[in-house]
């Protein structure tokens, strides 16, 4: 019966910690969000108790009512927002949604064919040391050399050339729209299947604000805490009948054991806030408050990866401010601003140190940030920055100090979780 205070106070404090970062840090991490009290709530729940190995309907435990409920909730949401025949929502993150996929369409040493990191794929999608990389054939295309775009060229060709059962598409550091149809038309000829892996993107077409997979992929995987702002955790979609019934034993038991009915209930009152109305006009914003963070960093000395951004997010090349990822997010972190240094496509420089940063717009949107406040945030970073190209890697103290008291003060200008 008591608190996490009395019970723990060491735990307490690193939880008052991380809210106090929260509340005074602007937060650009472009995989992050800021969800809401309904989704803590229901994901600090006595939820988290109930062992519901199966499905709706058909459990292998008693007393599942209450999770029954709330876990068709979340599917019967998430396929009204998707406009999707067929969702698991107990993926426990974005890796087990991509690995029940492979588990249920794949089988060891099958060729895959996926977005390689040095372009902005995500480890499971075949990368060396994943397990995506390790038990499959995994192939990996890039982007190209002059403008950082898609090379459907080259994906045709080592379609054609290595016969994927499966290809992927999405990634978690590309600021552009892909092109499913084309991919599906490449998947169609070599007779491979085609899955669109849309975490980071997937609030965005939830709103409409950037185009659906659907239609074009066999199969739709996701994270549900980044741009759809819900608690952490993987959901896979798809409109076939015969993949949804391989998903299905694929997430239990071929991969998972009980789902995690606290987060699922959570993932339920996120996709309820995901229907309202006021959250086109978030995704709304997040589009355009990156462009307007990319935009003012460009004209601050920085290029952008591709040209710029369709989506949430923008990857910063700093070389022509003569200047590294790691010193730069490390300077960011010290001024109060949180982001994540990146290998740019073609990088000179190792995954430890970098030639860029990403950037996101979703938790500053969230909290409340438009597109004023987020060239006010570029000219923070670029402030930062410009004390590195000065000075080298320990920075300008005393810019670092100043652009702090800004960051506090627009964040307290948009207050979270206060009350
Ligand atoms: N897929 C993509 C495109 C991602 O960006 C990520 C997360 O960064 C994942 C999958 C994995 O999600 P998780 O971290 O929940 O396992």
């Amino acid at each position: 019966t008591r608190h996490l205070a009395d019970a723990d106070p060491a735990v307490a404090a690193a939880v008052g910690d991380e809210l106090t970062r929260e509340q005074t840090q602007i937060e650009l991490i472009a995989s992050e969000n800021i969800v809401s009290r309904a989704v803590l709530e229901a994901q600090g729940s006595v939820f988290t108790n109930k062992y519901a190995e199966g499905y709706p309907g058909r459990r292998y435990y008693q007393g599942c009512h209450p999770s029954d409920a709330v876990e068709q909730l979340a599917i019967d949401r998430a396929k009204q927002l998707f406009g999707c025949g067929f969702t698991n929502v107990q993926p426990h993150s974005g890796a087990q949604a991509n690995g029940a996929v492979f588990l249920a369409l794949l089988q060891p040493g099958d060729t895959i064919l996926g977005m390689s990191l040095a372009a902005g794929g995500h480890l499971t999608h075949g990368a060396p040391p994943a397990q995506s990389g390790k038990w499959f054939n995994a192939i990996q295309y890039g982007v190209r050399e002059d403008d950082h775009l898609v090379d459907f060229d080259e994906v045709e060709r080592l379609a054609l050339e290595h016969k994927p059962k499966l290809i992927i598409a999405g990634g978690s550091a590309y600021p552009r729209i892909l092109d499913f149809a084309r991919f599906r038309a490449i998947a169609d000829k070599v007779g491979a299947y085609l899955m669109v892996d849309m975490a980071h993107f997937a609030g965005l077409v939830a709103a409409g604000e950037h185009p659906s997979p659907f239609g074009h992929a066999h199969v739709v995987t996701t994270t549900t805490h980044k741009t759809l702002r819900g608690p952490r955790g993987g959901m896979v979609m798809t409109d076939d009948e015969a993949i949804a019934k391989k998903i299905n034993s694929a997430v239990f038991p071929g991969l998972q054991g009980g789902p995690l009915m606290h987060v699922i209930a959570a993932k339920a009152v996120a996709f309820g806030e995901a229907l309202q109305p006021d959250f086109k006009t978030y995704a709304k914003a997040v589009v355009a408050n990156a462009r307007a963070l990319a935009g003012r960093l460009k004209e601050r000395g920085a290029d952008l990866v591709a040209g710029g951004t369709d989506t949430h997010l923008a990857l910063v090349d700093l070389r022509p401010l003569g200047i590294t990822g790691k010193d730069a997010d490390e300077a960011l972190e010290r001024a109060g601003i949180t982001c994540n240094k990146n290998g740019i496509p073609f990088d000179p420089l190792p995954p430890m140190k970098t030639s860029g940063i990403r950037v996101g717009s979703p938790a500053g949107t969230t909290r409340g940030f438009g597109e004023a406040e987020f060239r006010e945030v570029a000219d923070m970073v670029a402030d930062v920055l410009d004390g590195l190209k000065a000075n080298g890697a320990e920075g300008n103290g005393a810019v670092e100090r100043e652009v702090n008291g800004r960051v506090r003060a627009l964040c307290a200008r948009f207050p979270i979780y206060q009350g």
